[in-house]
């Protein structure tokens, strides 16, 4: 069933938005910071919702970083945030895999980088890959045949700077040569903005490789999927009423959101514009949207 939606309203009270939930969740990439810039007003804004004994809560769909590694740059930027506070979605994969009683004599095959592997050693898995895997041309002789590991129970793809022909061919072999294999995506952005000069493929171009070769679709841990939210939710024993959603990308965190019954709030200080907000075409609406998370301290009631 369709659920039709208002457009979006501009905030114009914080202090009822702020009233009515118990939890702010914040995307990180356009909410918080912008790469490695924190966005105006940042840590008076978190501070203030603090003061008011909000719960504040962080989801980023970027996996190139564990847990610890976020919490390293939140505090490099002058944020007090610890590390329970904050769900990557190379946790996620890690918690994903240990909700469903993984088991630990199988391993993970890792297309993707640092933050995942850290993730999985953090939770007792076993696994090979990683970005250092291959790399090197596939020369094809006759008869030539890839080896791969026949204990490999999951493959978790994700954002992959590195990612090459032999990653694509060894998890293809994984997931069709063990019909009980496991295809997990940490995430499926088309696009990111690794610098601010262009937009650059996300880790959805990783996913759709192997989603090519193994006509298979993956489990997405990632925004918007229901995963993390049920997580957190259930973790703090929030309920998702209590709960509203900060992103700047509708069919990542604004979705992800409105898949939790959260309240939703989209800021234009990321990647998504008010003249993409109101194309016709987008069928995504928040319940509010405004510039930036800063706008909390003076759009106040009088
Ligand atoms: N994936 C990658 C590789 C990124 O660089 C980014 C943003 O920098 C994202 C995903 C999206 O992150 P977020 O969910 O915090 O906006
Ligand atoms: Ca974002």
């Amino acid at each position: 069933s369709f659920v039709t939606r208002a457009s979006a309203q501009p905030l114009t009270n914080a202090d009822s938005l702020i009233d009515s939930v118990e939890t702010f969740i914040f995307d990180c990439d356009g909410v918080i910071w912008k790469g490695d810039k924190l966005i105006e007003g940042v840590p008076d804004t978190l501070d203030m919702l603090r003061s008011k004994g909000k719960r504040l809560v962080f989801v980023t769909n970027n996996s190139t970083k564990s847990r610890k590694q976020y919490g390293k740059k939140f505090e490099t930027l002058g944020l007090n945030v610890s590390e329970e506070e904050i769900f990557a979605s190379s946790f996620a994969a890690a918690a994903y895999l240990k909700s469903i009683n993984f088991p630990i004599d199988k391993k993970v095959y890792v297309i993707g980088e640092d933050g995942i592997l850290k993730e999985l050693e953090l939770a007792g898995f076993q696994y090979l890959g990683g970005p250092d895997d291959g790399g090197k041309k596939i020369e094809l002789k006759p008869g030539f045949l890839m080896e791969h590991d026949h204990n490999v129970g999951a493959v978790v793809v994700g954002f992959d700077r590195y990612f090459n022909y032999y990653k694509i061919q060894y998890g293809t072999l994984c997931i069709r040569e063990n019909p009980g294999c496991l295809f997990i995506a940490t995430n499926r952005d088309a696009v990111t903005h690794l610098t601010d000069a262009q937009e650059w493929a996300g880790g959805g171009s990783m996913v759709g490789a192997l989603v090519g070769s193994t006509q298979r679709e993956p489990l997405v841990v990632g925004k918007p999927s229901t995963f993390m939210m049920d997580y957190l939710a259930n973790k703090f024993g929030i309920l998702k009423s209590q709960i509203c959603m900060v992103g700047d990308r509708l069919d990542t965190d604004i979705l992800f959101g409105q898949n939790g019954g959260c309240k939703t709030l989209l800021v234009l200080s990321g990647v998504t514009s008010l003249s993409m907000l109101q194309n016709p075409n987008n069928s995504i609406q928040p319940d509010f949207y405004t510039t930036k998370i800063s706008d909390f301290l003076s759009l106040r009631a009088a």
